[in-house]
């Protein structure tokens, strides 16, 4: 995909991040506009209303957790965030805030593209699916008829299964906390309930991944949550 078109918030207290970043971006044909507090990120956001904000954890005047927070009672530009290794705690923080996505610093350009590309995919669809039959693998997807087939032979679902199923669908490329999908497949009072989610992503890559202990399509983030890819 090209990245031509779109425009980009960096809001970033660090130099030589920026730097690296805006390098990577434009190169690559972005657009970028840079901040270095969440004062000012939240009014660019505001102002610009860019296609992708990507966002530090630690900033002078405030977390990224309330930036999201923030962000999320009026917008759903995608944020791609930028962690140190050591703030896992924030970064599930973050992501349940609304959060799309996260690189874990020191990161290379190729993997910030990359999140970058799918970023923008996600928020050009509008985080809705194009028609209700998806595909990958060997799998078919009617959502709206509720049936699954691999390789053209029926698959059977639990309702459970096809909720998480559709939630992922919906989300893919996405990285889903446990609690988030333990909230929308379960609902609210489930969401300490991590061993459901273990379960039936178990059953999920059993009828529907070609080697379930090598899973493609339904990937674990560890201590985090999960991710369905294409
Ligand atoms: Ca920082």
């Amino acid at each position: 995909m090209n990245t031509a078109e779109f425009s980009v918030l960096l809001v970033e207290d660090e130099k030589e991040i920026r730097r690296f970043v805006r390098q990577a971006l434009e190169g690559d044909g972005c657009r970028v506009r840079e901040a270095g507090t969440m004062a000012q990120g939240l009014s660019d956001a505001t102002n610009d209303k860019p296609d992708l904000i990507i966002l530090d954890l630690g900033l002078p005047d405030g977390d990224g957790v309330v930036f999201v927070q923030r962000l999320r009672s009026w917008s759903n530009i995608p944020v791609l965030v930028l962690s140190a290794r050591t703030a896992e705690q924030s970064k599930i923080a973050v992501l349940d805030a609304g959060a799309d996505d996260y690189l874990t610093k020191p990161f290379s350009v190729g993997e910030l593209l990359a999140r970058v590309r799918a970023s923008l995919r996600r928020s050009r669809s509008g985080h809705m699916l194009e028609s209700p039959v998806v595909q990958f693998g060997n799998i078919e997807v009617d959502l709206s008829r509720h049936l699954v087939s691999k390789d053209g032979l029926p698959v059977k679902l639990t309702a459970i299964e096809l909720k998480l199923l559709s939630v992922l669908l919906a989300n893919a490329g996405r990285v889903m906390t446990h609690r988030h999908l333990l909230r929308d497949v379960w609902g609210a009072s489930h969401i300490e309930s991590t061993h459901y989610l273990r379960i039936y992503v178990a059953h999920l890559r059993q009828k529907l991944e070609e080697d379930a202990t090598q899973p493609v399509h339904f990937q674990t983030e560890i201590g985090i949550g999960y991710r369905f890819q294409y």
